[in-house]
C-alpha cells in the first residue's frame, strides 16, 4: 500500500503559482537583447550602482499605480521580502525614529481573515501579536480596524485589496478611504498594503482608488507601505518587485538598503523595461496571462456547481490565483483525505492567524499551476471526498 501511494501521481493545488504556458509569454524578454546594457539614464547595468533602481523601471511601476517616480523603489524578485525587510528594520530599529519594536513589551498587529499564510508567518517569527479581524465581502470591517488602533500598541494591518488572497474580495472604495483616513495611536503604524494582484483581472480591467494619494490628502503621508511584483506578471520568483510609498518613506527605505545590500538585479529590469514599455504593454500581456488561466477558474466553479450545491459554498473570483471553498467543520479532514488520495492542498488553517480556523471550514484551491485535465481529475478527487465526508 504504501509503495503503491509512492508511486501514484500527486496533484498539487496547493500554492497560487503560475503554468509553465504563463511563464512562456514572457521569454521573448531574451530576443533581441540590446547588448548595450546601458539605461535610459546611462547607467551601465551590469555594474554597481542605482540602488533605487533604473529610472525607466521605476516610471513603468509609478505609471501603473499612478504614483510618482520618486515613490517607487525597485527591489529583487519577491515583494514578500520587502515586507519582511520593512518589519525586521521596523524591529531592530524602529519606524521614522520611533522606538524599535524588539524593546517594546507588545507589538500587535491587524490582519484581515481569511488572509495570506506567509503573511502571518513573518509575524510569527517575531512574536508579534496577531489579531484576527473580520475580512467582509468589501474589505476588513473597518469599524473594527478603527477602534483597534487606538491601541498604541497596534503597529500594522496586512491589506490585500484586489482580490485578496485567497478571498477573491476587492476593497471597496469607501474601506480604502477609511483606511487612508486612519488615526492611529502609534505614529509608527504602518498600512502593509500588497497589492499583489494589481493588475490580474480575470475579465475586465477593475480599478481601485490611489491610496497613496487619498492617504496624502487626509494628512497621512507616511502611512502607507505597498508593496508589487512581477512574480504572476513575468517569471515568479525570477521577476521584479517594488517598494512604494511617501517620498519621506522611501527615503528612510534607501537608508537601510544602502547598508542591506549593493543593489538589487539591474539587468533584470532592463529587460523588463525593455519588454514593457508602457502600461498598455503591461494590461496587454495580462489579457494573455487572463485567457490561460480564466477556463480554468471557470472549470473549478462549474464543477463545484454541479457536484456541490447544498454541501458547501465557494468564491467565484474576477481575479486572482485562489478559490475558497467553505466545507462547514471539516476542512482538516478533507485536505488529509485528499493527501491520502493523491490530491496536496494548501493545510487547513492557512489562512488565519496560528493556523486557528474557529470553523474549520476554509479550503484554498490554487487552479492556476495544473492544466486543465489534471485539475478535472484534482475536482473530482476534492468533490468525491468531501461528499463522502458529509454522508
Ligand atoms: N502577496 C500575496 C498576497 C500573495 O498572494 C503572494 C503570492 O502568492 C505574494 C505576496 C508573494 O509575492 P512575491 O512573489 O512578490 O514575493
Amino acid at each position: 500500500m504504501v509503495k503503491y501511494l509512492a508511486m501514484r501521481k500527486q496533484i498539487n493545488i496547493a500554492r497560487g503559482k503560475p503554468c509553465k504556458e504563463q511563464l512562456d509569454l514572457s521569454n521573448p524578454m531574451f530576443e533581441d537583447i540590446d547588448y548595450s546594457f546601458l539605461s535610459e539614464e546611462n547607467v551601465d547595468v551590469r555594474n554597481y550602482g542605482a540602488i533605487e533602481g533604473l529610472k525607466e523601471t521605476r516610471r513603468l511601476f509609478a505609471d501603473l499605480l499612478d504614483v510618482n517616480i520618486e515613490n517607487v523603489v525597485i527591489g529583487d524578485c519577491s515583494s514578500l521580502n520587502l515586507m519582511f525587510d520593512c518589519i525586521t528594520r521596523s524591529y531592530t530599529h524602529g519606524v521614522n525614529g520611533s522606538t524599535p519594536w524588539c524593546k517594546l513589551k507588545k507589538v500587535k498587529w491587524i490582519c484581515p481573515v481569511p488572509g495570506y499564510d506567509r503573511h502571518f508567518k513573518i509575524l510569527e517569527h517575531y512574536d508579534i501579536e496577531m489579531i484576527s479581524i473580520p475580512l467582509n465581502d468589501d474589505g476588513p470591517d473597518m469599524d473594527i480596524v478603527e477602534e483597534l488602533v487606538k491601541d498604541p500598541a497596534v503597529k500594522g494591518i496586512w491589506c490585500v485589496p484586489k482580490y485578496s488572497n485567497p478571498t477573491g474580495i476587492i476593497y471597496s472604495d469607501e474601506v480604502i478611504n477609511r483606511l487612508a483616513r486612519l488615526r492611529p495611536a502609534a505614529p509608527d503604524f504602518r498600512i502593509y498594503y500588497d497589492n499583489a494582484y494589481f493588475v490580474h483581472d480575470l475579465y475586465e480591467e477593475i480599478k481601485i482608488p490611489n491610496i497613496l494619494a487619498l492617504a496624502e490628502q487626509n494628512g497621512n503621508p507616511n502611512l502607507v507601505y505597498e508593496f508589487i511584483s512581477t512574480s504572476k506578471i513575468t517569471f515568479s520568483g525570477s521577476g521584479l518587485s517594488a517598494f512604494i510609498s511617501s517620498e519621506h518613506n522611501v527615503k528612510e527605505f534607501l537608508k537601510f538598503l544602502a547598508i542591506q545590500t549593493i543593489g538589487y538585479n539591474k539587468i533584470t529590469q532592463y529587460l523588463h523595461s525593455k519588454y514593457f514599455k508602457s502600461v498598455e504593454d503591461v494590461r496587454k500581456h495580462m489579457q494573455k496571462h487572463a485567457e490561460i488561466i480564466r477556463p480554468k477558474f471557470e472549470l473549478v466553479n462549474k464543477v463545484l456547481e454541479e457536484k456541490l450545491t447544498g454541501y458547501a459554498s465557494w468564491s467565484k473570483p474576477k481575479g486572482g490565483y485562489f478559490v475558497v471553498l467553505y466545507v462547514d467543520n471539516l476542512a482538516k479532514e478533507v485536505v488529509e483525505e485528499c493527501k491520502n488520495r493523491g490530491l496536496v492542498l494548501t493545510d487547513a488553517g492557512c489562512a488565519h492567524p496560528y493556523h486557528k480556523d474557529p470553523n474549520n471550514s476554509l479550503i484554498r484551491i490554487a487552479p492556476t499551476y495544473i492544466d486543465i485535465e489534471e485539475l478535472k481529475e484534482a475536482l473530482d478527487i476534492l468533490v468525491d471526498v468531501i461528499l463522502s465526508l458529509k454522508k
